[in-house]
């Protein structure tokens, strides 16, 4: 009988490598893999699980919403669908009236809807940032910078500039009375957790209405809590014109959404944009589950404190050159390229963490990793270490 991973190999597109675990259960922040080895998950699914595995508000309320009512088309709505949408313009800060949310699967398709959204400005230049990740379909891919990502399905929509992460120079620079938007992305997710400098997103502000650009910030991987913020962005006091989620939204279950704010909301008009599955009730359900328990158990504030001692204990090896990040979102440099054996050797010793860069390790654990979960990992971290040094 061949093994889940042989049979993968045979039957699965190899577009992410070989898996490196089959994984059959999970409890909270815990795994278990098919042999029943036990793993603390400080990964998350990268960044989605974040109210980790089996969550008994989560089952439970996509199980009642699917015995009720699991999918409509958008002919029509749904009192979910509704809901979340005034739930997320809450968070967001926008008044009664203030902003319109398109729901999509994913993150990819919540930044092709803002794309979308962008062209209707009558303009096409987009400026982004450097080390940006915005997804996979052809519109994100356009935003992201990666060469390797891109240079295999060029052409790739066009007019996108690329400016150093956080450089206000540049940033200035490349903005023009005919650029659309500005998108960034607060913290950078997939390069490894890069923040940006104070007062950057309110330069960046200043550099949109000069130019009557939109100032677009995807916030798929920072959004929901991660920070410790409903948003990363929220503590800069900036409005965007628009935000882009997903991730974290449904805590597992696929959803995202593209959120603009003030007249953004009115861009897309009936026709321009559309989807089957967006918005349907068991997924609108699982984020205001989601949105309900990091409320009722104030999770941000969870987030914000062991966050902050995960970060401490992390940099304390002379191994580790530098840790950045906020809340649940870390990301640390090593002294040398050998994130892969460290990520390796975590795993062997029983902790799921992410090789973002060669030289990066990124953690995203679920919002409700306990202070126990934590402790027991900065524990073994020295001789993780000592393995793949
Ligand atoms: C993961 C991610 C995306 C893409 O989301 P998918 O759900 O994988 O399509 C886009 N932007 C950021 C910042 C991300 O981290």
């Amino acid at each position: 009988m061949s093994t889940f991973q042989e049979r993968y190999a045979a039957s699965v597109m190899n577009t992410f490598g070989p898996p490196k675990l089959v994984l059959v259960k999970g409890e909270g922040a815990h795994v278990w893999d098919v042999d029943g080895n036990e793993y603390v998950d400080l990964l998350g699914g990268i960044a989605v699980n974040a109210l980790g595995h089996g969550h008994p508000a989560l089952v439970e309320a996509v199980s009642a919403q699917l015995q009720t009512l699991g999918h409509v088309s958008n002919f029509f709505t749904t009192p979910q669908q509704v809901e979340l949408a005034e739930k997320l313009l809450e968070l967001i800060g926008a008044d009664a009236g203030g902003g319109k949310v398109f729901f999509t699967n994913s993150g990819t398709e919540a930044n092709e809807a803002a794309f979308k959204l962008t062209r209707r400005t009558g303009r096409t230049h987009v400026v982004v940032a450097e080390q940006s990740f915005h997804g996979r379909t052809m519109g994100a891919l356009a935003l992201t910078s990666k060469e390797a990502y891109r240079a295999p399905f060029e052409p790739l929509p066009g007019d996108v500039t690329f400016v150093p992460f956080g450089d206000v120079d540049a940033l200035a620079a490349a903005v023009t009375d005919r650029t659309a938007a500005i998108l960034l992305e607060p913290i950078q997710g997939e390069a490894g957790v890069n923040v940006l400098p104070d007062g950057f997103l309110a330069t960046a502000r200043a550099i949109a209405d000069e130019h009557g650009a939109l100032l677009w910030l995807d916030e798929v991987q920072s959004g929901m809590g991660r920070t410790g913020e409903w948003f990363a962005h929220l503590p800069s006091g900036v409005t965007p014109d628009v935000v882009t989620v997903a991730k974290g939204l449904g805590g597992g279950f696929p959803i995202g959404a593209c959120i603009a704010l003030g007249p953004a909301g009115e861009l897309l008009q009936p026709g321009n944009h559309g989807t089957t599955f967006g918005g349907n009730p068991v997924a609108c359900a699982a984020a205001l589950a989601v949105i309900r328990t990091i409320e009722e158990q104030d999770l941000l504030e969870h987030v914000s404190v062991l966050g902050q001692k995960l970060r401490d204990g992390l940099v304390a090896d002379p191994r580790v050159t530098e840790v950045r990040g906020e809340g649940l979102l870390i990301g640390l440099d090593l002294a040398e390229e050998r994130s892969a054996e460290v990520a390796a050797a975590a795993l062997k010793s029983g902790f799921i963490i992410n090789n973002a860069t060669p030289q990066r390790i990124r953690l995203a654990p679920p919002l409700v990793l306990t202070d126990d979960d934590a402790k027991a990992f900065l524990a073994a971290w020295p001789a993780i270490l000592d393995e793949a040094f």
